[in-house]
């Protein structure tokens, strides 16, 4: 059964762009409730252990100074089968390739500054999200 539970980045030029409240309009509109959010600017070493799982891929590094590049917004969201309709609302990986209305579409700049993070597994989502929150900081 899939779970109610995903995880979120609005990743850094999102959130210098100015779009966390179009973001979070979008995610409430769709039916998603926030459990747990904050904003915070990773480390590098933070960076890579959250992205330790793409570890071998040619980008890795690409990716954790990008995402250590400014401040980002982290957040639990809950929904009847989260994770799979979180990923259709953010559309695919290449905002090129985004259908419209997502919100890679509306509000990435690129395939690396894609504008958000969704998680790809309710095991991804419960990893993730206990990196960032621990229970007392759920709702
Ligand atoms: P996601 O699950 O849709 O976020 O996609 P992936 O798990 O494949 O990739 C993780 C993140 O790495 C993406 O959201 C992008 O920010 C970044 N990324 C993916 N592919 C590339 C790439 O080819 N080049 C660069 N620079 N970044 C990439």
């Amino acid at each position: 059964m899939s779970g109610n539970i995903t995880f979120t980045i609005i990743k850094p030029f999102a959130v210098s762009d100015g779009h966390i409240g179009p973001i979070l309009n979008k995610i409430h509109t769709a039916g998603f409730k926030i459990s747990a959010m904050r904003m915070l600017w990773l480390t590098q070493g933070e960076a890579e252990r959250f992205y330790e799982v793409h570890k071998e891929r040619p980008f890795y590094s690409d990716l954790v100074e990008f995402m250590t590049s400014g401040p980002i917004v982290v957040a639990v969201l809950k929904k009847e089968n989260a994770v799979a309709d979180y990923r259709k609302l953010i559309g695919a990986t290449d905002p090129e390739k985004a259908e419209e209305g997502t919100i890679r579409k509306e509000f990435a700049r690129s395939l690396r500054e894609n504008a958000v993070h969704g998680s790809d597994s309710d095991e991804n989502a419960a990893f993730e999200g206990s990196f960032f929150f621990s229970g007392l900081q759920r709702f």
